[in-house]
């Protein structure tokens, strides 16, 4: 799969623009606040039919207009297709595939898969367990369908509790109406809780082998799901039992407060919690090996290799981590940000040189 034309209309601060990709390394360059950066986020919106900045949609507009419309044009398996998203303000964002549309935007996942490398990437080390969970299931919902309708069954029915456990601290209902829900959320948590598990012990082992590479070979990696479900071979049992537990505690506070949606991702480096512990180096060189662990599972899941996103990143590396992120790239299509026109010593036919200026292509080389 290769990406080859990008069109926005009316997306960001783009009137109306084509972009070409070449089937190597596309870079992309310009001053600051030009428009590089809602390239990056425009392709990832294929990937995962959501932003990477933000969640409101509207944002994604330009200016003084009310709709926009992105169109991809790539290659896969020697035939070119397209796809489309269009959305107006105050509607539902719309897909179509090769013209036809399609009923859930859903339906994107896994197309035209990406991984995003880009200053934020720290986030997925030094943040918020949640931005760890929301990264865990970008991937999976990328790479498994049954995963996607799992998380949004178990998302729905979060809503629902959450809903009734305040019906039921107002007295408006009865204790005994949680059973049903518990149930359903132990159900859905369980197969959420073991993907999860799965994707972090293949993760573990790649990063272990990329890490020899990307630093000097003395850090050993550890990921850990951590979760308030105490035993691990029995989630199902363990899920509800926990809920029964503590079901007076989830009443009083009127929000769910055990399971999958509360859970994290530890990663150990040398048997310290990386979060804590790590440098900030070790940690751009943690993050570096988790998304190219990511990459390579994707590709293996998939059989397609994702378009690799580097917003902003090849600065902030140094030259040993540089050299050893452009020894992957080799023969991955590459997306490239970056404020100077950096020339590539392997000049071929598969690079390309897009300049940007104030939501315009200036060069298309
Ligand atoms: P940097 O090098 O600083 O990362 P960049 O080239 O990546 O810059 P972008 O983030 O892609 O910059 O684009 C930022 C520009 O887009 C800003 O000038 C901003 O005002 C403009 N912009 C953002 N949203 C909209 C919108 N909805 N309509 C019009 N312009 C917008
Ligand atoms: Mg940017």
């Amino acid at each position: 799969m290769k990406i080859k034309r990008l069109h926005l209309k009316n997306f960001r601060n783009y009137k109306e623009e084509n972009i070409f990709f070449s089937k190597g390394i596309s870079l992309i360059y310009g001053d600051n606040a030009q428009g590089k950066t809602n390239i990056i986020e425009a392709l990832y919106i294929f990937a995962t039919g959501k932003s990477h900045r933000t969640s409101n949609m509207n944002e994604l507009v330009m200016y003084g207009e009310q709709f926009f419309n992105l169109l991809l044009e790539f290659e896969d398996n020697n035939y070119t297709q397209k796809i489309e998203i269009k959305f107006e303000k105050g509607k539902r964002k719309e897909l179509f595939i090769n013209e036809i549309k399609k009923e859930r935007l859903s339906d994107l996942l896994g197309i035209v898969p990406s991984v995003l490398f880009a200053p934020e990437s720290l986030l997925s080390i030094k943040g918020s367990p949640g931005e760890r969970r929301k990264l865990l299931d970008i991937v999976l919902c990328l790479v498994n369908k049954k995963y996607l309708l799992s998380l949004q069954k178990y998302n729905r029915i979060m809503k629902n509790k959450n809903i009734l456990l305040k019906q039921i601290q107002m007295k408006k209902q009865k204790p005994e109406a949680l059973n049903v829900w518990n149930e359903s959320q132990a159900k859905a948590g369980e197969s959420i809780i073991k993907e999860r598990k799965l994707l972090i012990e293949s993760l573990e082992s790649s990063m272990n082998r990329l890490l020899l590479g990307i630093s000097d070979g003395q850090e050993n990696i550890r990921l850990k799901y951590k979760t308030s479900i105490a035993d691990e071979n029995n989630v199902y049992e363990s899920i509800l039992n926990t809920l029964d537990i503590n079901m007076e505690k989830e009443i009083e506070q009127g929000s769910c407060l055990y399971g999958p949606h509360r859970d994290d991702m530890e990663i150990d480096v040398n048997n310290k919690n990386s979060r804590v512990y790590c440098s900030q180096g070790q940690q751009r060189s943690v993050a570096l090996a988790l998304n190219i662990a990511i990459l390579e599972e994707i590709e293996q899941r998939t059989g397609k290799t994702p378009l690799l996103l580097l917003d902003d990143v090849m600065s902030e590396l140094d030259e040993k981590r540089q050299k050893y992120l452009f020894d992957i790239i080799n023969g991955k299509q590459t997306i490239i940000t970056t404020t100077e026109k950096t020339k590539f010593k392997e000049s071929g036919k598969d690079i390309s040189y897009i300049h940007i200026k104030n939501g315009m292509v200036l060069d298309n080389e």
